[in-house]
């Protein structure tokens, strides 16, 4: 089978980190697999890059911006391809440029038009590793463009598609996807399987778990995606299209610090979100107000009371 594995950030942190994550691509060939990976900047480094260049100006040029912030990419790229030859497999870094991705005319959060992966065909061909510095493409007219934060997802997802893989994985520092964000909601649950619509949801809505884009065109191009943890044996969470019988009525909740919303997704979201303001579950002072979607509600809050609410709610649907 062909398979795409995504490292993000901390999985690539230091060179232990690195060397363990190689050790995932290594171990999937060994079972008789082609890999192709595809690599974030390591750590807090895009993080720092964008406060150096803070240290100058608050408003640099879109394009030199998204020149230096790709360097941390293709950074870990190379980092990875060394290691992975180190390792004894032969692989080869490719720049998104490199890659075939191409993105629309624009800078810091250029939507991928067209993946054109001829080279990396050629490389899984001659039986390499290709290792592909992801969050970055080439405009048309052929000037160096990012994806957005995050957007290292979207390149797996791109690549699974256009390359038409058997598994795209993506590989982070939490076990999975849960019911709302474990670090904040000690009672949040791992989800097995959630559906494409309720994954976008949470994306949009300020879930830091998988690029909102990379959600949107994993759901349009029908590519499943399986979250892992570089640093665990859990099996993960897996996103693709439930069948209403497979597809939880509530999925999830996040919350959103900068836009003061708390959402919940799923298809009872709408009826269960009128039951909570009635029921007096929430805290009456700091929800404002609720909006109901298809498939989802949203809470505006009173600023700075996110994190109450997200917990309120998240006890009232899923403890
Ligand atoms: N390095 C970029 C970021 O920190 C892209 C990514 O990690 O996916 O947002
Ligand atoms: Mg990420």
């Amino acid at each position: 089978m062909r398979i795409v594995q995504k490292f993000g950030g901390s999985s690539l942190a230091d060179l232990t980190r690195l060397r363990r994550a190689a050790g995932i691509c290594l171990e999937a060939r060994r079972r008789g697999n082609e890999v192709l990976a595809v690599v974030s900047a390591a750590g807090d480094s895009t993080d720092e890059m964008i406060n150096l260049v803070r240290e100058i100006t608050p408003r640099p040029p879109a394009r030199e911006l998204d020149a230096l912030l790709a360097t941390g990419e293709q950074r870990s790229a190379a980092l990875m391809a060394i290691m992975l030859e180190q390792l004894g497999a032969a692989a080869r870094s490719f720049s998104g440029w490199q890659a075939g991705l191409i993105t629309e005319e624009a800078h810091g959060e250029a939507r991928l038009l067209l993946a054109v992966p001829r080279r990396l065909c050629e490389a899984l061909a001659a039986g390499l590793i290709p290792v592909v510095a992801g969050f970055q493409g080439r405009t048309p007219s052929g000037d160096i463009s990012t994806l957005g934060r995050g957007g290292s997802d979207t390149t797996a997802v791109a690549l699974a598609a256009a390359l038409e893989a058997g598994r795209c994985e993506i590989y982070t520092d939490v076990d999975g996807i849960y019911t709302a964000d474990p670090r904040l909601v000690e009672g949040a649950r791992l989800i097995p399987a959630i559906d494409f619509r309720d994954m976008l949801t949470l994306a949009r809505a300020g879930s830091q778990v998988l690029h909102a884009e990379s959600v949107r065109l994993a759901q349009a191009e029908g590519q499943p995606i399986r979250l892992l943890s570089a640093f665990t044996a859990s099996p993960g969470s897996e996103v693709r299209a439930l069948a209403d019988a497979e597809r939880p009525a509530l999925a999830g909740v996040t919350r959103d610090e900068a836009a003061h919303t708390v959402t919940l997704a799923g298809r009872a979201a709408p009826a269960c979100a009128a039951a909570l303001l009635e029921s007096g579950a929430l805290p009456p002072e700091s929800v404002l107000d609720c909006t109901a979607g298809e498939d989802s509600a949203w809470f505006r809050v009173k600023p700075g009371e996110e994190l109450a609410v997200l917990r309120a709610v998240h006890r009232a649907v899923f403890e």
